[in-house]
Formats: structure tokens, C-alpha cells, sequence
């Protein structure tokens, strides 16, 4: 079974702001604009400018 997503936050390793997305369409993007969640608890969705993620962002994201 999938593990539920209990909160859909990261934090930006540029700017060091933390954002979470609440709800479906719950756009956060960060103090210096790199990178953003969405999806609230329904999918964990990230933006980020290039590959790999972990040079710009830490999943601080929950689960159950
Ligand atoms: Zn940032």
C-alpha cells in the first residue's frame, strides 16, 4: 500500500525558506523563487531548475 502524504513541505537550499503546499492547488514557491511545491497532500510535486533536486531543495515531507 502507498504511503499517505501527511505534509508536503520542502525547504529551498538557496534561500533556506521553507514552503509547504496545504492543498490541491496550493502553489509555494520560495523567497528566491527556485524552487515550489504544489499538490498538497494529494501529490507531492516539486519545481526545481535542473537535476538532481537534492542541489536545491531538502524534502522535509511526511508520511503516515
Ligand atoms: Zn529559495
Amino acid at each position: 500500500m502507498k504511503k499517505k502524504l501527511q505534509r508536503n513541505i520542502i525547504r529551498c537550499k538557496h534561500c533556506n525558506e521553507i514552503i509547504e503546499s496545504k492543498s490541491l492547488y496550493d502553489y509555494k514557491r520560495c523567497g528566491c523563487g527556485k524552487v515550489a511545491v504544489d499538490g498538497g497532500l494529494e501529490y507531492a510535486k516539486r519545481s526545481f531548475p535542473s537535476f538532481p533536486a537534492e542541489d536545491h531543495l531538502e524534502d522535509l515531507s511526511e508520511y503516515e
